[in-house]
């Protein structure tokens, strides 16, 4: 069997370790006899590993006491409407920052809700480079309200690394494809939140992360499962939650933290993103447009100079165990996402193979 590396955006690559623990104890979870897919979310043994899952994110992403953790359905989708339904009473005409696919997104569901601020942030420099301007030069609303944004849109391949430092603003970060990637600070936010299929764990499970402070809405028309203040109430168990996509979740947050936590894995993903790049500039047979102050480090877009050979690359590098490199259908091209669960190794055959293809095509 060969080996194989799943370059895919998501449902992405998972931790082989973390794999290999869901098969082992997969029909007798904790030796009770059962498998977790068959274990009540209510139960001491399931609520208590929830407990241990929320600390081991506590810990790896420091999140201050003043914040909860949630543990949510409907995907980072969801959220774009959870958003606007919890926080639109506090804050009626929200900033809306556009800088792509996702963003662009967010701001077609806020619109279902309110008439948002809505902010064009993609630029192109001289050298036709995509980047996003400077948090300081967004043309943000004058009076308080909360800004939602994207700090990785992963069909762009476009990363702000940039954190809010703008005051009597409350920053809603759509963090799907670069939360625990890197360090954040956590208290520049007032709402983080995530898909698990990136870097947390299978599809399902979405994460929340709230300031306690923005929990004051009594609107009833928020529906139940999207309600925050419910949610945080519930512990996240308002009804039956994703379980299994919970616990492997945690099983992911364990591997990382055993990697070293987040600034190793900050470490080495800077490595991986470094080096494909280096490859790609080095080569016209291969490019990237987007301007390295903003290039993403989980997302590398590329295309080829000779269009026509991008569907033979796909079929070759599948070949040779290399899954996933096809480019979302609305930008095309090639995209490999290097999450943590990526290898180094599983970049350098990538760089590899793309040397060979070139040598053969170029
Ligand atoms: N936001 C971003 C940045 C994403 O990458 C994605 C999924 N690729 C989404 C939102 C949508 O996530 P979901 O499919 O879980 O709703």
């Amino acid at each position: 069997m060969i080996k194989v590396y799943n370059f895919s955006a998501g449902p992405a690559m998972l931790p082989g370790d973390v794999l290999e623990k869901i098969k082992k104890e997969f029909l007798n979870w904790k030796k009770i006899g059962l498998s977790i897919t068959e274990i009540s979310h209510r139960s001491d043994i399931f609520t208590k590993n929830t407990i241990i899952i929320e600390q081991d994110l506590r810990d790896l992403l420091n999140v201050p006491k003043d914040y909860h953790v949630l543990f949510c359905h409907g995907g980072a989708r969801g959220q774009f409407s959870a958003v606007p339904m919890n926080l639109l009473t506090d804050f009626p005409k929200p900033d809306y920052i556009n800088s792509g696919f996702w963003s662009y997104n967010a701001i077609l569901e806020a619109q279902k809700y309110c008439k948002p601020n809505i902010i064009n942030v993609q630029k192109l420099s001289s050298s036709k480079k995509k980047y996003v301007e400077n948090m300081n030069n967004w043309k943000l609303s004058s009076f308080y309200t909360y800004v939602h944004y994207c700090p990785n849109e992963t069909l762009e391949g476009l990363e702000i690394f940039e954190e809010p430092q703008i005051k009597n603003k409350v920053f809603v970060g759509d963090f799907s494809s670069t939360l625990f990637s890197r360090k954040i600070d956590i208290k520049k936010y007032g709402i983080i939140y995530a898909c698990a299929q990136k870097n947390i764990g299978p599809a399902g499970i979405t994460i929340v992360i709230v300031n306690k402070n923005l929990l004051n809405n009594k609107k009833k028309s928020i529906p139940s499962i999207f309600n925050y203040s419910l949610l945080a109430q519930t512990k996240s168990m308002f009804n039956t939650p994703t379980t299994f996509s919970w616990y492997a979740a945690g099983l992911v947050l364990k591997w990382m933290k055993k990697k070293g936590g987040i600034s190793k894995l900050e470490e080495l993903n800077k490595k991986k993103a470094k080096i494909l790049y280096q490859y790609i500039d080095t080569t016209d047979f291969y490019k990237n447009s987007i301007k390295h102050s903003h290039r993403s480090r989980m997302n590398v877009i590329f295309h080829l100079k000779i269009k026509k050979l991008t569907d033979l690359f796909i079929k070759e590098a599948q070949k040779i165990g290399l899954w996933g490199l096809k480019g979302h259908s609305v930008v095309g091209g090639l995209r490999a996402s290097i999450y943590n669960a990526m290898p180094l190794k599983g970049v350098e055959t990538l760089i590899r193979f793309m040397r060979i293809f070139e040598k053969k095509f170029g």
